[in-house]
């Protein structure tokens, strides 16, 4: 048996077919992982044991008949920003290094009851703040298909891991493009649902507002199997919303589709060739009846500005906590464990705040902070994080606008090819830029993928396809077309 153009759906039929064992494949994932990884570092940590005890576990359903769902057996990988109870869960991060997740996310819990093998935790820049996996305290990600260059970010260990095939799928956390990009770079599919459609529980938060969850795989039908187990409304996320399963949508056809496409993403800073070959792609579902349709979305300039003072905003607030005492990295571990004594330690306190802070987070991390409070003190609020969130709703009104006139909007889901490692280290703005195209989906809290729609030599180049709020299965559906 060839594992090694497997996907969900075909390692599935499979195993019902008991062509191979949940165990074989396991296994042979794990391998693939102990051999490969040193070379990539898509994976942090690798939680054999438990691995193929669950593997185990859902052999013995299926020799004994029992029904299994579609994600049952298959291997996968989490995020490190995402808790899997029992493992530790830094964000990339030194101030979380031994934190061990004393609980699972929701979005694991789903998918343990599915059957899911979780492999282990994937690399990510520090608190999912980057666009090239190269802010993780551990070491950066290299792409697969180009060691020289990054995966892209900040879920560039979950794609790396599913490009260079270490697991039928990962999960990754979008909140400024974080799932897209790095699918893009790598070649592989990558959905960002609707804001509140997946529940965030248990994912160390970035920036709450835009903060989603999503699936990272090697085809858009795996994404929607995916997408299916893990969204939800959830009790422990308010913000959490129920989309009606896959089931409920109606097929579409795409001679009765628009496709927009934004004449603000087809500008100057744009790599010529990322444009063709997009525009390719685009023409291909014009070949096949849609009706593509040149649109406005007139405040695309402002979102980059808008998103770095929010996404900031709300990470100064939500990186308050750790403060080398609740969690993880401390400078003063005595302090940390005699907790009885910390009151009559308090000139101590301070110091242990500093000095772990100081010490446990990383420059981009940092300087989010810095951003962040900046932007949030008083006389700087309402003229940097007030105007900001009107600038927001204009960003969303753009949409809205769009949404009447056309059913999908296309566009390409970054500016470049995978760059170089190293490339932009040295310019923070330069690496914001490469979420130009991403970014504005997150502000206006709209699903997206990506999908790969061909290459420029062997660099593979994104699609990214927007739809309406509550329209992931749609967005989905159309994303399927280029597919067959
Ligand atoms: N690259 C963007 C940032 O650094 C987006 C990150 C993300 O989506 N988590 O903020």
């Amino acid at each position: 048996m060839n594992f090694e153009d497997l996907t969900i759906e075909k390692a599935h039929q499979s195993l019902l077919k008991k062509e191979f064992s949940a165990l074989e494949l396991t296994k042979f994932f794990l391998e693939r992982v102990e051999k490969e990884n040193p070379k990539i570092f898509a994976f942090l940590k690798i939680d054999e044991k438990s691995a193929i005890t669950q593997a185990k576990k859902i052999d013995e359903k299926i020799l004994t008949g029992q029904k299994i769902s579609y994600l049952a057996g298959i291997p996968c990988g989490i995020k490190d920003n995402i808790l899997v109870e029992g493992l530790e869960c830094t964000a990339g991060s030194k101030i979380l290094k031994n934190y061990i997740a004393p609980y699972d996310a929701t979005v694991v819990k789903k998918l343990k009851e599915e059957g899911a093998i979780i492999l282990g935790k994937t690399n990510l820049d520090e608190f999912a703040m980057g666009s090239s996996t190269e802010y993780s305290f551990f070491g950066p990600t290299k792409n697969p298909i180009d060691l020289k260059r990054t995966p892209g970010g900040s879920s560039g260990g979950s794609a790396a891991a599913v490009a260079a095939n270490f697991c039928l799928f990962a999960l990754g956390s979008d909140t400024g493009g974080s799932i897209r990009q790095p699918a893009a770079f790598c070649g592989i599919v990558g959905f960002k649902p609707t804001y509140g459609a997946v529940s965030r529980f248990g994912l160390i938060a970035f920036a709450s507002s835009l903060d989603q969850i999503g699936p990272m795989t090697k085809t858009v039908r795996d994404c929607e199997i995916v997408f299916e187990a893990i969204k939800g409304k959830d009790e422990m996320d308010s913000t959490s919303i129920e989309i009606p399963s896959s089931s409920h949508s109606t097929t579409l056809s795409l001679k009765d589709i628009k496709i927009g496409v934004p004449k603000e993403y087809f500008i100057k800073g744009i790599d010529p060739e990322v444009e063709k070959v997009v525009k390719k792609a685009i023409k291909k579902y014009e070949e096949n009846g849609a009706k593509i349709e040149e649109i406005s979305l007139p405040h695309t300039e402002y979102a980059l500005p808008c998103y770095y003072i929010l996404a900031p905003a709300e990470a100064s607030s939500n990186l308050a906590r750790y403060d080398g005492i609740k969690y993880g990295y401390s400078k003063n571990s005595k302090l940390k464990t005699q907790n009885s004594k910390v009151k009559s330690q308090n000139s101590k306190v301070l110091d242990v705040y500093f000095e772990s802070r100081g010490e446990g987070f990383g420059p981009e991390v940092k300087r989010r902070i810095m951003l962040g409070t900046f932007t949030l003190s008083a006389g700087y609020f309402e003229a940097y994080y007030l105007r900001a969130q009107k600038v927001r709703l204009l960003i969303k009104k753009d949409f809205e606008e769009a949404f009447k006139k056309v059913d999908f909007i296309f566009t390409p889901t970054t500016p470049t090819p995978p760059f170089l490692l190293g490339e932009k280290l040295k310019d923070p703005v330069l690496m914001y830029l490469s979420d130009i195209f991403t970014v504005p989906v997150n502000l206006a809290g709209l699903p997206a993928i990506s999908i790969p729609c061909g290459k420029i030599g062997n660099l593979p180049v994104g699609l990214q396809i927007v739809g309406p709020a509550f329209s992931d299965f749609r967005v989905i559906q159309i994303a399927k077309f280029y597919e067959t």
